[in-house]
């Protein structure tokens, strides 16, 4: 089972409510759970006390003890997510992007803005705050500055936001192709872009499936994936 871009915050307890009732629920009879993302807001780091987030780590860590194997992936948001979160919540932190085996099939995962080539500016931004130095050199600033910085960050990036095409914050059709070309796979399936669907073409031949899933927004959005194939499903809230 897959979500992404849930981007759970205190100011959103709709949101926060349906996790809970997810990650008590159906979650627990998955096989495994994936979370590709964007599960936070933000996150300046893992000794921030916010009790929202943590009645979410309690939720997640609930689903590990149930016996389901966790998977989560960086966001662009929550990339500062580490090992003290991983061992609060029994999650297994995987590299963007990594190629899993679901039921026989090669699945290349992604939170998916690492696609988002043709955004130059954000690439740079991206390029910077995934360097171990810089997230190293932010970890030591005092947990109120970090909170400040995320607030101006996150200011900024909404005002830039509203001004960019939809084109620009999609994924890059080519950048896409090499990756499924280099991981030798012809599924896809990420997040991010807040755009949900299955698009199918053909690559070098063959067929090729890019599924994306959706944000949380206004409902939930999860990939169920058994022997039988997959689906892209909403559930309403
Ligand atoms: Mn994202």
């Amino acid at each position: 089972m897959f979500i992404s871009d849930l981007h759970l915050e205190a100011d959103r307890p709709d949101i926060g409510e349906q996790f809970l009732a997810f990650a008590a629920g159906e979650a627990r009879e998955a096989e495994a759970l994936y979370i590709l993302g964007d599960l936070f807001e933000s996150w300046v780091g893992d000794d921030d006390p916010n009790p929202h987030y943590g009645a979410m780590k309690d939720a997640i860590r609930g689903v590990s003890d149930a016996g389901v194997p966790v998977y989560f992936m960086h966001g662009n948001r929550d990339f500062m997510i580490g090992h003290g979160f991983a061992a609060e919540t029994g999650v297994r932190i995987l590299e963007d992007p990594t190629v899993v085996d679901l039921y026989g099939e090669s699945v290349l995962l992604s939170h998916g803005d690492a696609w988002c080539t043709d955004d130059v500016e954000y690439q740079h931004v991206r390029a910077m705050t995934r360097n171990p130095q810089w997230q190293a050199a932010m970890l030591e600033k005092p947990l109120e500055v970090r909170l400040a910085i995320a607030a101006g960050a996150r200011t900024e990036s909404q005002a830039r936001t509203a001004t960019l095409s939809e084109d620009i914050a999609d994924v890059n059709p080519g950048a896409i192709r090499d990756a499924m070309r280099e991981h030798g796979v012809r599924t896809i399936l990420h997040g991010h872009t807040h755009r949900p669907a299955v698009h199918r073409f053909d690559l070098d031949g063959d067929d090729a499936t890019r599924i994306v899933l959706g944000d949380w927004y206004d409902q939930g959005s999860v990939v169920r994936w058994d022997a039988g194939g997959y689906s892209l499903d909403e559930m309403p809230r």
